[in-house]
């Protein structure tokens, strides 16, 4: 008994054909080496495992069985593990069966006709009846009624048997022939010229392909009107540059999915160009990184493997240390069906696309590239896989200067729509609905519309996660695009039309059209409720500052009317109009009668209290004219605020939202608002991005979720979501608003896969659409009109408070008021004193001085010792003095 580390010092062994002339070496043999000598590749567990396996690789000298069983037996000698190879269908038979008596994995990348699940191999190759599956899809696909197949030898009869099946070509007129074993082919297709036969199916080996072709073309096969159909997955690998401008169509397969970013990865790392890698190599780095990966497994999670669909009961705790090392006894090694077992259960992705097993260890899930010879060389022109068969990608030859398609020549697009509302719907209808018509939507008319710009045909089918599309990175280290996106990169789709947002991200691996609609992010919310009204509402018509500027102004009016009647001569008047020379003069603005008189004014009720001087007249009539202002602007701002009732929310924004912590908030799984939070560099952002990952269960596999998610949380859920999405649930839930501006502004767009040809036909249409007016129409229609609830906006207008700047101007005229009284008051003062120290002749300084003097005691009685002074007082008051006296 071992342990697995020790087992990873364990060799294992590659046998390969024979080098070439200059010693090359075969093409499997280095790639071999190099996914032998390579690091995990994309793999996170790098670091941690440093396994690095042994191998020791042999040339077989021929292909005879012999050969293979002398070199199988060497490599058991070196205690060998696992034997990968050979490449001959003579020596594989003998490999096959030491390995199975021994017991040892045999892991094999070449067609093999008689792949049975009980050995201890593992086949990475596509099962025969899987490719011929495909052959058979293509030809119903092409509708050939009637075509020739021209096969090689048994294996390759195997490799189309299913079209022979009647229940697969149909009612197809099928010829078989075989090549001849010569080389010479010639005969052979001047019989099928005699036949007219035109559709062929060629089934060879990529030896033999060059020279067939040639032959073909030399006996006028090779022409316009002739489609040929090459079942060698190798075909890409040939040069077939003299038959590129000759008319003939020909098709084939690929297994090596170029076009997928991993597997670029993966050529880069090994300086490849993928149109020379033949399947085979291609498949023996699978194979290699598949037990590298199966034994990197086991070591960090032997449970893995226990409850296995395979039923594997692998224990590495185990393993059998007791390896065969000669061919011709009974001992076998009682580890080897276990890790072929676990192989069968691991998936990865590598050169030719996933590696999968089905429980009868077969590969399954496996996607062809379908390829065309055109004049621009091997195009790849759709894409087969198990579960959908064939799926062409549009051409575009028939397009006009605006993208337009011929009538002529309507292609068929695979469009996928997502069930977000209201861009993609069910259409509710009383009976089951087929095809493009069971949808409607926003999405749907677009299609609509554009197809009839564009000239061509679409099918339409859901998205049904709803995803629009993410890439993701898998525990291995491959990234790969989800939803709606990697629909079009796996050749499901060939548009996608939804709310699809037009990122950075997603343009390195998909064309997206002219943007079709502008948006941004914003919060989902109930409808603010109506705030309770307050018993200080009375206060609310005026801010706080002016109330604090009407207070002050009062208290200066005041004082100033009480100062300036002092200061003027013209406030002292005699209290007993009946006396002539009174002993005293009086002021009737006492500080608490000034105060009296401002507040009378103010509250527009008046006092009996009335200025004479002129000074303090001009102050008065500003002081009615600021009370008159702002008292008729208070009393219509405060009907406002009494019969208007505020709505409030707990937060008006986002960044009130990141600060709180009693609403919770998520947005849509997998949609570009997360990873706008995720790549903004805004604090409140990200703490609101490390919220929702911290708490999954915030976010939402759709809007439609969201939305009911805020209405059933009453208060406690916002959802942050795409502007134009909010406009269409606002008009549908009326309790639903809008809080706070936009976040961000981006665009939706129709994706389509890079380098499409048809790319151009949607985006001129959507710049026609724009153009016309019918993108607004449908906006139009699809947000306000169709479904639309017609919510009651409440339009009444929120009452606001008057702040300064409202009502400034009213407080500076007050100031200028308040100056030219005082500046009337001067010149009243100074008149008088001067009149004064004349008559008294003293100097005006002294009479001036006694008057501050007296001011300055603040008394409102002022003695009157001055003779002229009465007389000036009683002639002033002469009028008023001789009523009273006569009145009495
Ligand atoms: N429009 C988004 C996208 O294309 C989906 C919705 C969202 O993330 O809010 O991913």
């Amino acid at each position: 008994m071992f342990n697995l580390s020790y087992a990873l010092d364990m060799k294992i062994g590659g046998i390969f054909g024979p080098k070439k002339d200059n010693d090359e070496l075969p093409q499997e043999q280095i790639i071999f080496e190099l996914a032998m000598n390579s690091d995990f590749i994309n793999n996170v567990e790098e670091n941690e495992s440093k396994l690095q396996l042994n191998y020791i690789c042999e040339n077989l000298i021929d292909s005879s069985s012999l050969s293979a069983e002398n070199t199988v037996c060497d490599m058991l000698n070196k205690s060998i593990i696992a034997i990968f190879g050979p490449p001959t269908r003579d020596s594989i038979s003998v490999v096959k069966s030491i390995c199975d008596n021994k017991e040892i994995p045999h892991i094999q990348t070449r067609y093999d006709l008689n792949q049975h699940i009980s050995s201890c191999g593992i086949n990475l190759y596509p099962h025969p009846s899987t490719l011929s599956k495909a052959y058979a899809d293509i030809i119903k696909k092409w509708e050939w009624k009637n075509f020739v197949i021209i096969y090689e030898d048994n294996e390759s009869l195997v490799r189309i048997s299913d079209l022979l099946k009647p229940e697969n070509n149909g009612d197809a007129g099928v010829r078989i022939t075989q090549l001849p074993k010569t080389n010479n082919f010639r005969n052979l297709f001047q019989e099928i010229r005699k036949w007219k036969e035109t559709n062929i199916l060629l089934d060879c080996s990529i030896q033999k392909l060059p020279e067939v072709l040639k032959q073909a073309q030399q006996k006028g096969l090779m022409i316009e009107n002739y489609n040929y159909i090459i079942t060698n997955l190798d075909l890409y690998t040939l040069d077939l540059e003299q038959y590129k401008y000759s008319g003939v169509n020909i098709t084939g397969f690929r297994l090596i999915s170029s076009s997928k970013l991993y597997t670029q990865k993966i050529i880069e790392n090994y300086n490849l160009t993928t149109d020379k890698i033949l399947v085979e190599a291609a498949l023996m780095h699978d194979a290699v990184k598949l037990f590298k990966k199966t034994l990197q497994q086991f070591q960090h999670n032997p449970n893995e493997f226990r409850n296995d669909k395979v039923n594997i009961k692998f224990d590495y705790e185990f393993i059998d240390s007791s390896i065969p090392t000669y061919c011709y006894d009974d001992n076998s090694w009682k580890s080897g069906f276990s890790i072929i077992n676990a192989m069968k259960a691991t998936e990865m992705f590598g050169l030719t696309g996933l590696i999968k097993f089905d429980n009868e260890g077969y590969r399954t899930n496996i996607e062809l590239q379908i390829i065309e010879l055109t004049e621009n060389g091997i195009e790849e022109k759709g894409i087969w896989n198990t579960s959908k068969g064939v799926r062409m990608i549009p051409h575009k030859q028939e397009t006009n200067q605006s993208g337009t398609y011929s009538r002529n020549f309507m292609p068929t697009f695979n469009v996928i729509i997502s069930m977000t509302r209201p861009y993609g719907m069910l259409k509710p209808s009383p009976v089951k609905l087929e095809g493009n018509d069971q949808y409607e939507g926003f999405a749907v008319d677009l299609i609509y519309e554009l197809s009839l710009l564009g000239n061509f045909k679409y099918k339409l089918k859901e998205q049904k996660d709803g995803s629009n599309g993410e890439e993701k990175e898998y525990p291995n280290g491959t990234k790969i695009w989800d939803g709606m996106i990697g629909a079009l990169l796996n050749y499901e789709a060939d548009i996608a039309i939804a709310d699809l947002t037009i990122s950075e991200k997603r343009e390195t691996v998909v064309e997206f059209s002219l943007p079709f609609m502008n948006l941004g992010i914003a919060i989902l919310y109930i409808t603010p409720q109506k705030e309770n009204p307050s018993l200080f509402s009375f206060l609310f018509p005026f801010s706080n500052v002016v109330w604090l500027l009407v207070i002050t102004a009062y208290i200066g009016m005041s004082l100033q009317f009480y100062i300036m009647a002092r200061l003027s001569p013209y406030e002292w008047r005699n209290p007993y109009p009946c006396i002539e020379n009174p002993e005293e003069l009086e002021n009737q603005f006492t500080l608490s009668n000034s105060f009296w008189y401002t507040i009378g004014a103010l509250m527009q009720q008046g006092s009996e209290i009335a200025p004479i001087s002129p000074s303090t007249r001009i102050a008065a009539g500003f002081w009615w004219f600021f009370t008159l202002i702002m008292v008729s602007s208070y009393t219509a701002n405060l009907a406002a605020f009494l019969t208007v009732e505020n709505e409030v929310s707990p937060f008006n924004n986002a960044q009130e939202l990141a600060k709180q912590d009693k609403i919770v908030y998520g947005a849509k799984k997998s949609g570009t608002t997360k990873n706008f939070f995720k790549e903004s560099k805004v604090p409140e952002y990200q703490h609101m991005y490390n919220f929702m990952m911290k708490n999954p269960h915030v976010m939402t596999d759709s809007n439609e979720e969201g939305v009911k998610r805020v209405i059933d949380g009453k208060g406690n859920y916002a959802f942050l979501m795409e502007s134009s999405a909010i406009e269409y649930e606002k008009e549908q839930h009326c309790e639903l608003a809008q809080i706070g501006q936009l976040l961000d502004n981006k665009n939706y767009g129709i994706a389509m896969r890079k380098k499409t040809q048809y790319s151009s036909t949607i985006s001129n249409g959507v710049l026609v659409l724009q153009e016309k007016g019918v993108l607004s129409t449908l906006t139009r229609k699809w947000w306000k009109e169709k479904y639309s609830r017609n919510c009651q906006v409440d339009k009444t207008n929120d009452a606001t408070t008057l702040k300064l700047g409202n009502v400034g101007g009213v407080f500076l005229v007050l100031i200028a008021g308040v100056g030219i009284a005082f500046l009337v008051m001067l010149f009243e003062l100074l008149t008088n004193l001067r009149n004064k120290a004349r008559d008294e002749n003293v100097p005006l300084q002294e009479e001036l001085t006694r008057e501050i003097k007296f001011i300055m005691k603040c008394r409102s009685v002022k003695p009157t010792h001055k003779p002229d002074e009465k007389s000036l007082l009683s002639n002033h008051s002469e009028t008023n003095n001789s009523v009273l006296c006569e009145w009495k």
